[in-house]
């Protein structure tokens, strides 16, 4: 048994996300996760929200609550939605938990004994009517290059000009509007990454398995210009994981907390333990999957992320982990995406254009979004939703083919043999067609799933579905029925074994459903098929089984327009 684990990129706290974004990491690897455990591999899935940085205090103070109360509420919100659209994390956590706020303190500490953490005096923009340090971006004014008023303290975005908070004329805070700033001194820890450009560059150099795609932008980044840079590791915020060396105090750096983008990756780490934590496990049920030393050294450790995800997670969480010279498993395989855009344009979330994970939930079951979103994911390009593809696959692919078959050999049995699978009749050459078929068809799904692509695998088990309906409609039971029924009950046999076969494939792209046939068949024997023509005898002569209800609606015309209309505009 293999010991796989399993990372999804983690969301931001700060609103519900778009099915972009589920696409994008979270889903793809819950197929994954389904898939592996589905061959009777040992997995740990984990994923959180990401609660620290400025945007989540803008958006709490937006909602009118103190920050830890909004993030509490928001990550109830995220993990409901999470496990409505059936993501089986084995937890999904909290990047401001007390378990990521030590292990956080323990990393900077062990980085600053290694000599990888140097302290910088930076001058910054101050606020005294808020009380806080701004970041650039949370500073506007006028452009000195084109008199735009509300340029921001990082770039003005009528004429993309980089600029610096002391460029801007009649400078403001952009979260009070007060004009009353200073620059003040104030020191910040930056993650001495440049000294870490060989070990990182060894360290991709050995991954060969890796897509060009990644190891090529994580070269770009060690290797363009100057090369990798050192990266602040500290911010002036209150909401965020104090600094701390360990267990010690950090002289100088009372106040601050480690910027969000140190403690989230860590968070991955920390969220096993907040998983064994919460079922009263000891340290080493999570510590086997994270510590060489004590049992990692034989887990496969795959990511699922963005593509815009790449650098970091190639380059600055690994800087992290072997900056910290303790033995953390690395990642083995990165699996990125790129981008879902919607109906001619960008699902955006400040705009509030295209479809949210609440939304979607609201019109249509999780699986109809989820075989559309997998069976179209943005792999080696970006790929674009619309309401009339969403349409034509769901009634296509679901009720046409998957729905129409259950259907039609369920109600035929029932029709001529009761609700019980038929006995009598041997399966001939047809039957040995197909089981070649679906063999040789599995063996390639396998491979597909095995090596994470996501499309092809779908179109795969697609192909499967097809299979199994082009049988029923050659052989014709209802015609056989006729003349030779004992023929007709073998056929009836097959079919019914199918539907079971069906269920175990497809459960990683559509759970419910899966769980539905399989509910209908009667049965808990999910094994996988290793042995074709064995999985199709698993439901034997005499096992009753009910006729499930329709199970793929299909969308109409209106509907569609509908949705169109609705979802095209700004979302209140
Ligand atoms: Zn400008």
């Amino acid at each position: 048994m293999a010991r796989i684990l399993i990372t999804s990129a983690i969301p931001y706290i700060n609103g519900i996300k778009h099915l972009g974004n589920l696409i994008g990491s979270q889903l793809p690897a819950d197929l994954f996760a389904r898939y592996q455990r589905g061959r009777g591999n040992e997995v740990m899935f984990l994923c959180a929200t990401d609660e620290h940085g400025t945007p989540a205090e803008l958006a709490a103070a937006k909602a009118g609550k103190p920050v830890a109360e909004y993030c509490a509420e928001m990550h109830e919100v995220q993990a409901d939605i999470a496990k409505r659209f059936g993501l089986s994390f084995d937890h999904f956590g909290r990047s401001s938990s007390p378990q990521n706020h030590k292990l956080t303190q323990h990393f900077a500490g062990k980085l600053a004994k290694a000599g990888l953490i140097r302290e910088v005096t930076e001058k910054q923009v101050y606020s005294n009517a808020d009380g806080r340090f701004l970041p650039d971006r949370y500073i506007e004014g006028t452009c000195p290059n084109c008199g735009y008023e509300k340029a921001r303290g990082d770039q003005c975005e009528n004429c993309t000009k980089q600029l610096d908070p002391t460029d801007l004329i009649d400078p403001r805070s952009a979260i009070s509007g007060s004009t009353d700033l200073e620059v003040r001194e104030t020191k910040h820890l930056y993650l001495r990454q440049s000294a870490m450009k060989d070990q990182l560059d060894a360290w991709i150099d050995s991954k060969t398995d890796w897509p060009v795609l990644t190891t090529s932008i994580a070269k770009k980044w060690l290797h363009d210009g100057d090369g990798l840079q050192d990266r602040g590791i500290t911010r002036d915020l209150d909401w965020g994981i104090p600094v701390k060396k360990g267990d010690e105090d950090w002289p100088g750096m009372e106040g601050k907390v480690f910027y969000v983008w140190f403690d989230a990756p860590i968070e991955y780490i920390a969220c096993a333990k907040e998983w064994a934590d919460a079922h009263g496990k000891p340290d080493a049920e999570w510590e086997r999957w994270w510590r060489t030393d004590k049992g990692a050294d034989d887990v496969r450790y795959v990511q699922f992320m963005g593509k815009d995800n790449v650098p970091f997670h190639t380059l600055s969480f690994p800087a992290t982990i072997l900056g910290s010279g303790e033995p953390w498993k690395l990642v083995d395989h990165l699996k990125s995406f790129n981008y879902l855009n919607y109906d001619g344009g960008q699902f955006s979330t400040s705009q509030g254009r295209g479809v949210f994970m609440d939304q979607a939930l609201d019109i249509l079951p999780a699986d109809y979004w989820r075989w559309w979103l997998l069976s179209h994911a943005p792999e080696s390009s970006d790929s674009e939703f619309t309401w009339e593809n969403f349409q034509q696959s769901v009634n296509k692919d679901l009720a046409d083919v998957l729905g129409n078959f259950v259907s039609r050999i369920t109600k035929f049995c029932r029709s001529k043999f009761g609700e019980e699978v038929p006995s009598g009749g041997a399966y001939g050459e047809r039957e040995q067609a197909l089981i070649e078929e679906l063999t040789k068809r599995i063996r390639a799904y396998e491979a597909h799933m095995e090596a994470m692509e996501v499309r092809k695998s779908a179109q795969e088990l697609r192909a499967i579905w097809v299979a199994g309906n082009e049988y029923l409609q050659a052989a014709a039971p209802w015609s056989t029925f006729k003349e030779d029924p004992e023929k007709a009950a073998a056929q009836v046999r097959l079919g019914l074994n199918l539907i079971r076969l069906y269920a175990v494939l497809s459960a990683p792209f559509i759970p419910e459903t899966s769980a539905r046939m399989l509910s209908a068949m009667n049965t808990l024997d999910t094994n996988w098929p290793e042995d074709v023509e064995a999985a199709l005898s698993a439901l034997p002569a005499g096992h009753e089984f009910a006729v499930p209800d329709v199970l793929f609606a299909k969308i109409t015309d209106e509907q569609r327009e509908d949705w169109q209309t609705r979802f095209a505009g700004v979302r209140s």
